[in-house]
């Protein structure tokens, strides 16, 4: 048994983690006995992973309606109090790292997230802060401190202990999700909610579906139920999967929608996807331009200008044409109108999510309403939970790091205020 008690131990080397030590270097805890616990071989390395490896680290409006959370009330005094001005702040002035905006995304300037996760460890190493490797928490238990056992069995006290242990997205980075295990002893199942897969991909079962495989709109999607009741909807591009789904940023910051109609039973479940970002009487006006001008021309030549071939060939062929075969001109106003609203709102049959391993972030968690101002559990001196690992989850645009970013910022000042 290790015989030194630490003045705080995190779990996880996420960007959570990681990011909560630095803050307390940078407090009235710095000189404290600090160390991060990770299971990985390295820390950071779903960070790494982030923004496609550029690492969207926050973005300039950070708002509530841009996140889920059992307690919108703590979430939106949260960021509010650690938003993305003090990140840009912390990661500009203390960890050097320079930020670049694209739109309202905020970036390093290199694009690469290889710098993000560096400007944490080497200010980690400055700040002589342990960081022990190939050691996964198997067990904690509270006594008068924490005491923590590793699947190596060996075991480590703290008298402040985070958990940033993150969810259950991209397992083989090391979030498993098993924390919620590791903590029954502590907490009870009132504490969390089950952990879902969230920012996915969706699955399909129309036909024809996979001849987009690859293809890229931009346009829009809106999730229905079986009533017609639009249950989410989003802006963005589009992606067609090679498996038959739709993906994309705008997919993915619906899909938590259906995991929850999925959840709740729904049998039948649309996504209606405007594959142009133009309103139908847009198309229609546009096409009937066209029809003037080529008449001569089969649809999927006459309309390549403004519609992918495949795209023609698979909405002409759902309404029982072929665009390949077709002219323009015998294609009368009836049918350029049931094509315009087809190119607005194609609904596809939605049968499915991609599971943790395709999943960028996860619902569920430990409830934000079971903590503190400073992501203390309540009634738990000393036991605080960051990141990905808290019910608080966010569509893309660098809403999630933002998240791990401040709930470690106020962990941070919380363990601070104890010494
Ligand atoms: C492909 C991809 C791209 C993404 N892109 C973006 C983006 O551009 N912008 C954005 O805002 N968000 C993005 N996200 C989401 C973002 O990465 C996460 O929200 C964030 O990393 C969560 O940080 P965390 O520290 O809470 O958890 P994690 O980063 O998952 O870190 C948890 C750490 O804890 C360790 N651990 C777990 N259990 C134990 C244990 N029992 N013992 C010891 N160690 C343990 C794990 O090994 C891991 O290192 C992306 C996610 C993915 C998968």
């Amino acid at each position: 048994m290790e015989n030194k008690v630490y003045d705080c131990l995190i779990i996880g080397g996420g960007a959570a983690g990681l990011y909560c030590a630095a803050k307390l270097s940078r407090s009235v805890f710095s000189g404290k006995r600090v160390a991060i616990i990770e299971g990985g071989n390295r820390v950071g390395k779903k960070l790494a992973l982030t923004g496609s490896g550029r690492c969207n680290l926050s973005n300039s409006e950070i708002d509530l309606s841009k996140y889920n959370t059992d307690d919108s009330n703590k979430l939106g005094k949260s960021i509010s109090r650690y938003g993305y001005l003090e990140t840009s702040d912390f990661y500009e002035n203390v960890l050097g790292v320079v930020l670049e905006q694209k739109g309202t995304l905020i970036y390093p300037s290199t694009l690469k997230s290889s710098t993000v996760v560096d400007a944490l460890r080497f200010y980690l190493a400055d700040n002589k802060i342990e960081t022990i490797l190939n050691e996964r928490v198997s067990s904690v238990s509270r006594n008068k401190f924490y005491e923590l056992t590793t699947e190596s069995e060996k075991t480590y006290v703290a008298k402040n202990l985070v958990i940033a242990t993150g969810g259950i997205t991209y397992p083989s980075t090391g979030s498993t999700g098993d924390i919620i295990n590791i903590l029954k002893d502590i907490t009870d199942d009132s504490f969390y909610i089950p952990f879902k897969p969230a920012l996915t991909s969706l699955t399909s079962d129309t036909p024809g579906i996979k001849a987009l495989a690859g293809i890229r709109c931009r346009g829009d999607v809106r999730i229905v139920d079986s009533k017609g009741t639009v249950k989410a909807k989003s802006e963005g591009e589009i992606l067609f999967t090679k498996e038959g789904g739709i993906s994309g940023i705008c997919v993915m910051d619906v899909s938590d929608s259906v995991v929850k109609l999925i959840d709740e039973g729904e049998s039948t479940i649309k996504a209606l996807l405007n594959l142009t970002g133009k309103t139908a009487g847009e198309i229609f006006q546009m096409i009937c331009i066209r029809r003037q001008m080529y008449p001569h021309r089969n649809c999927a030549d006459a309309l390549s200008g403004m519609l992918l071939r495949n795209v023609t060939d698979f909405v002409m062929k759902y309404m029982g044409l072929k665009g390949d075969k077709m002219t323009l001109r015998e294609l009368d106003d009836r049918k350029i109108a049931e094509l315009s609203n087809l190119l607005c709102a194609f609904p596809v049959n939605v049968t499915g999510y991609g599971d943790e391993d395709k999943a960028q972030v996860s619902s569920g968690g430990f409830k934000l309403s079971k903590l503190d101002d400073h992501m203390q559990v309540k009634n738990c001196q000393g036991l605080y939970i960051i990141g990905e690992a808290v019910n608080v989850n966010g569509i893309c645009g660098g809403y999630n790091l933002q998240w791990a970013w401040t709930s470690a910022s106020l962990a941070a000042e919380g363990i601070s205020q104890n010494v």
